[in-house]
């Protein structure tokens, strides 16, 4: 089953795989066992890799493994993460920033990254630091010269992140997605999404700041790329979950890949098998990617009445793509007008609200209690048919 394909309308439509690589995995490998492993991600399909380290050695690497194809991935590479003294910083330093780009395309044997992506914003003080210095002008530079195609960010903070899509200077997100993080507050410490006292009075429902934050990124055409897919392994061990059940690696990259905005899942590969893994995700089935029942079956889930985009409704009598529907629905209700590009997602759909007959066999599937035949009256009178 060949991978899918995502667009980063920002930059010009530029096409990535909806799994994408995420670093970390392919740190401390030979330059032979590299080149393998980034071989067996480019013959599945796999186009989009993030480069978060600075580590010398990596960007060697990754140079020597792409060489001749450069022009066959997509390279999202940070700025403001630097290497000192045989260790990762992240810094404002603008001096240091600029030397840290410019190694990074010497090593890759490039002269431009496709995203350049500020490196891990979260606090209030670090946003207006970047914003209103010399970091974000840099980038405009970088971007105006062509060494960059897009301004990214990268964060685990809603709150900055939605101020930081906000500015209209961004055109893509890093952003930190699972379903046990959506369900916390804004921090700006990212520790508090891993530490299990978040989780002990159980789940109350999504967290508005970021459901708002999706929605506003899918209304802006701002592409999420996901990090902490698999929270750091924890969402795939049911000692170590907050929902107290494990997730499989297919429910968590469908649940990722169903919010609003999302166009990549940077997977953390370590090896061969695991990439194949990660894309056997297209082989999967729809039970075996079906994360709705687990998050239905939460005692303390709020979650009835709110659509979460997780398509078990499916099939519709009529063919009506309802989780995509609600999903549009959703972005005008929360903008209180029609958006021209979500009305155009809307019309592009194969079926739409208006041909819904009222059987009600969607609703004997959502697990979360939606009253779908509602929402598609709804739907057929926002968007006029
Ligand atoms: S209506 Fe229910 S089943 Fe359908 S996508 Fe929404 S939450 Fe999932
Ligand atoms: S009620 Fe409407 S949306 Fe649901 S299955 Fe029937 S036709 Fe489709």
């Amino acid at each position: 089953m060949p991978v899918k394909y995502r667009e980063i309308k920002r930059c010009g439509g530029l096409a990535v795989s909806e799994i994408a690589l995420g670093c970390e995995g392919f740190i401390g490998r030979t330059r032979e066992e590299f080149k393998k492993m980034l071989d067996r991600a480019m013959e599945l399909g796999i186009n989009f890799i993030d480069m978060y380290t600075p580590n010398p050695e990596f960007r060697d690497n990754l140079g020597a493994a792409m060489a001749g194809r450069r022009d066959k991935l997509v390279l999202q590479g940070h700025i403001c993460a630097v290497w000192e003294d045989g260790q990762y910083l992240r810094t404002r330093d603008i001096k240091k920033a600029k030397e840290a780009f410019e190694d990074q395309l010497k090593r890759l044997g490039t002269d431009y990254l496709d995203i350049g992506m500020i490196h891990y914003v979260d606090g209030e003080r670090d946003f207006q630091e970047v914003f209103q210095g010399e970091i974000i002008r840099y980038c405009k530079e970088l971007k105006a010269e062509g060494k960059i195609r897009a301004i990214g960010l990268s964060s685990h903070n809603p709150v900055i992140a939605r101020k930081a899509v906000e500015s209209g200077l961004i055109d893509v997100l890093m952003f930190s997605v699972n379903a046990a993080y959506d369900m916390q507050p804004a921090s700006e410490d990212c520790n508090d999404l891993f530490d299990p006292a978040a989780y002990q009075n159980g789940f109350v429902g999504m967290n508005p700041d970021r459901k708002a934050l999706y929605e506003l990124c899918d209304r802006e055409n701002v592409a999420i790329d996901v990090m902490k897919v698999f929270g750091g392994g924890d969402m795939l061990n049911a000692e170590l979950s907050p929902f107290g059940v494990a997730f499989n690696e297919y429910q968590c990259i469908e649940y990722c890949l169903t919010r609003p905005g999302v166009v990549s899942v940077m997977a953390g590969c370590h090896s061969e098998n695991e990439i194949e893994k990660a894309v056997s995700y297209y082989e999967a089935s729809r039970e075996e990617k079906d994360y709705s029942m687990i998050l239905s079956r939460m005692d303390k889930f709020q979650f009835r009445g709110n659509c979460m985009y997780c398509g078990h409704c499916a099939p519709c009598s009529v063919g009506i793509n309802v989780a995509e529907v609600n999903k549009y629905l959703n972005l005008c209700l929360a903008q209180k007008e029609v958006p021209e590009t979500v009305a155009d997602h809307y019309r592009l759909l194969a079926h739409h609200a208006g041909e819904c007959i009222a059987c009600g066999r969607c609703e004997k599937n959502c697990p979360f209690g939606v009253e779908i035949i509602q929402k598609m009256k709804k739907a057929a009178e926002v968007f006029g048919h």
